[in-house]
């Protein structure tokens, strides 16, 4: 899939409107269309890459940061103290659908372990 075709790039465009609750200039963070948690947020890269598997060492920074926008956007959003989960599926046993690196930001209810 092209980055024009990608729906995750549209999405961080706002060409496909979507409820965003945090945004910088490195990534944008939006509520899932299909929750499966009380608070399930998507963090995503407005620069695509596929998968983790395609990040390299110049990516070391946007993906720290990834991790620290998420801290921010479970304070925002309280479920900072009772505790999260951040996560990234990676390729079909993984679990991921959408080929544009993104990472979930869960919480708001007990989460089981272990997932899947
Ligand atoms: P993954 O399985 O890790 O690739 O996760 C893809 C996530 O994107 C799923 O949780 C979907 O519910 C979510 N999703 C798909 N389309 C949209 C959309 N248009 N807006 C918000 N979330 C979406
Ligand atoms: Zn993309």
């Amino acid at each position: 899939m092209s980055e024009g075709d990608c729906l995750f790039c549209k999405i961080a465009k706002q060409e496909i409107p979507a409820q965003v609750v945090y945004e910088d200039d490195q990534l944008v963070a939006i509520k899932d269309i299909d929750p499966v948690a009380p608070v399930h947020i998507l963090l995503i890269p407005k620069s695509h890459r596929a998968s983790l598997n395609d990040c390299s060492e110049e990516d070391r920074k946007l993906l720290g940061d990834i991790q620290l926008a998420a801290v921010a956007v479970a304070k925002k959003l309280n479920i900072a103290e009772e505790g999260y989960r951040l996560l990234c599926n990676c390729g079909p046993a993984g679990g991921q659908a959408v080929m544009h690196v993104h990472y979930h930001l869960l919480g708001g209810r007990d989460l089981g372990w272990p997932p899947g």
